[in-house]
């Protein structure tokens, strides 16, 4: 708006009408004069969300969306009524905050994943999004632009429903920095979400780690780590990007969190049917969760399957056993449930699969 030569309270009354009101025209802010709509308009400015150009829905109830940034760029954005015991199971700490009474919903609660680029340039041999490299960033607008566009499809009103954030959609979160943190505060700051409900993954990219244990603790979302390895030799296999940062730097990076009360890191490991998913492998998670110096916990995954990936899913039985012999180690632990498995939305599976 200063650019423009107006007040720069025009620009908080446009920031209002995009991300409190959600308006889908310019013609919709009636905040501004007319004159400076028209103005606006004719200077080839628009208002817009993604649009949802496809949608395949779960019999489940998990919808992954192809989302359109722009002609022919398409991410995936999943929406998850009642989550799936990962990021938002076992925390209550800011249980206080829940929105009482209210209309009865299709969901008492949600999870929306979103992507922060279009595929991945890190090559995790067990991952399909890393089938397709890294084609781009996604802007600020495009990543927040996913939620807001969910929220739309959805009829989500802040601050009477509670919905959890995870961007583990496709690609590198913490290589798209700026542009990821960037969409934080447009979430946090404009659209009235709290960090305390958003959970960033990262395969461990260290010097992004490091900025982001500086980040305020009113911007910053936590923080999950995909280890998905119980030592180095097998973490250089499965993720190559270990043999830039390893374990123990990753861990070191861990450590310069300030994590605020009641918080902890998220160590995910995806088991893979008799490669990661052995007990001595078990026992080797539990030491380094227990040797990490801050509170923790361990998100399981059982491996979820995509075309061209030789890998196996684990049993149940060993599943359980692994998550038994955390728990017996004192380790908090948790089983992400597969969400949308029979539409590719589920973890490691989102590659723009147009069928299913
Ligand atoms: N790039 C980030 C965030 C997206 S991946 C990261 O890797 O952390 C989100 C999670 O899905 C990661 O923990 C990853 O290890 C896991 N994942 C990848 N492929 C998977 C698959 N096929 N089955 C189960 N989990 C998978
Ligand atoms: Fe990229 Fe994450 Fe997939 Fe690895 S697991 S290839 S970092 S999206």
């Amino acid at each position: 708006m200063e650019r423009l030569g107006e007040p720069a309270w025009r620009g908080r009354q446009l920031a209002e009408a995009l991300y409190r009101q959600r308006v889908t025209d310019l013609d919709e802010i009636t905040t501004l004069p007319k004159t400076l709509r028209k103005r606006l308009k004719d200077e080839g400015w628009r208002v817009s969300l993604p649009q949802i150009s496809q949608v395949f829905r779960s019999s489940d109830r998990t919808e992954r969306y192809l989302v359109a940034c722009q002609e022919d760029i398409t991410v995936e954005t999943v929406w998850m009524p009642e989550g799936d015991d990962g990021e938002d199971g076992g925390e209550s700490e800011d249980e206080a905050q829940e929105p009482s009474g209210g209309t009865p919903r299709r969901w008492d609660r949600a999870t929306i994943c979103v992507s922060s680029q279009v595929g991945c340039a890190v090559g995790c041999r067990f991952c399909l999004t890393a089938r397709l490299g890294l084609q781009r960033n996604l802007t600020a607008g495009e990543i927040a632009g996913q939620v807001l566009a969910v929220f739309a499809r959805q009829g989500v009103e802040v601050g009477r429903d509670r919905v959890n954030l995870v961007f583990m959609g496709m690609g590198e979160p913490l290589l798209n920095y700026d542009n990821f943190m960037a969409a934080v505060r447009l979430l946090v700051e404009e659209v009235g979400l709290s960090p305390r409900r958003m959970t960033v993954s990262t395969s461990g990219i260290v010097p992004g780690m490091e900025r982001f244990a500086q980040e305020p603790a009113e911007v910053r979302p936590k923080l999950a780590i995909s280890l998905n390895a119980p030592g180095d030799a097998l973490r250089d296999e499965l993720m190559p990007i270990n043999r830039k940062w390893p374990i123990a730097a990753v861990m070191d990076a861990v450590k310069q969190m300030k994590l605020r009360k009641g918080e902890r890191v998220t160590f995910e490991y995806v088991l893979l049917g008799g490669v990661t998913d052995r007990p001595e492998d078990a026992r080797a998670v539990a030491r380094l969760a227990r040797k990490a110096g801050l509170p923790v916990k361990v998100n399981l995954i059982a491996w979820n399957p995509g075309p061209g990936i030789e890998y196996r899913t684990p049993q149940p039985e060993a599943v359980e056993a692994f998550r038994a012999a955390l728990a017996a180690a004192g380790v908090p632990v948790y089983l992400r449930r597969p969400r949308g498995r029979d539409i590719y939305a589920a973890c490691g599976q989102l590659k723009r699969t147009v069928s299913g």
